[in-house]
Parts: C-alpha cells; sequence; structure tokens
C-alpha cells in the first residue's frame, strides 16, 4: 500500500505537531510571530520572523527536515515505509529516490522523536 501524501497536509500537520498552542520561536520560544512568506524550493512551507529575538525560521528548521531537498511528503511516505519494515532498498524503491538519501532516512527517523510523533499520527491503530 502505498500512501500519498499532499505537501500541504504534510506541513500542516509537521505545525500541528511542532506548535500545538500555535507558532513560536524557536530560539526565545515568543509566539509574536510574522509571517514572511514561503520557501523558494517548497511554497507550502512558510517562512516566519520572531517580532522579539528578530530570528528568522520556517516548518522545517531545527527539525531532520530541514535542508532536505525531498518535500516532507517524500519524508511522510519514508515513515510509513520503515514503520512497515521497508528497508532502506524498498523505500529507495518505492519511492524513487537515491539509495543514500533512503538510507539517510530510515537511520535519521529511528532516533527522532519528531520522526516518531509524526509515524504515531499517521498510522492507524
Ligand atoms: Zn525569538
Amino acid at each position: 500500500m502505498e500512501e500519498n501524501f499532499v505537501e500541504n497536509r504534510c506541513v500542516e500537520l509537521l505545525r500541528t505537531i511542532r506548535w500545538p498552542g500555535g507558532i513560536r520561536c524557536p530560539r526565545c520560544d515568543c509566539s509574536h510571530i510574522i509571517e514572511v512568506g514561503h520557501i523558494r524550493t517548497f511554497p507550502e512551507h512558510r517562512r516566519y520572523c520572531c517580532s522579539k529575538c528578530k530570528y528568522t525560521f520556517s516548518d522545517t528548521s531545527m527539525t531532520l527536515f530541514h535542508g532536505s531537498r525531498l518535500p516532507l511528503s517524500k519524508w511522510f511516505d519514508a515513515i510509513i515505509l520503515g514503520a512497515k519494515g521497508s528497508s532502506a532498498m524498498g523505500i529507495k524503491r518505492e519511492l524513487r529516490i537515491t539509495y543514500k538519501a533512503a538510507w539517510r532516512i530510515k537511520h535519521l527517523m529511528r532516533e527522532d522523536s519528531l520522526a516518531q510523533e509524526i509515524k504515531q499520527r499517521l498510522l492507524p491503530r
């Protein structure tokens, strides 16, 4: 079974998990956040600026997804595949990504608490 996630919904889920009470600055924890556009490569990912410390960040800043060239939807697919026991080779084939990327994703996910939380939200009990 292949899951197909829409990027927009993935970003929304990430926001809900990271910031259940609304977006906060990852640096100073201030909740006065201004939206300042989006990430060039992924228009669904918003950029923010903290009105207190002026730190600018995005939906994926300070997460394992930060700086990835893969869309969140692929990461989420990989999380599901990994949870169902797929090998890095299986993830590579299924998502048509490089073996290196698949291997990296599989290993990053194992210890990342955010990835664990996403997995719990995505998988039916
Ligand atoms: Zn701040």
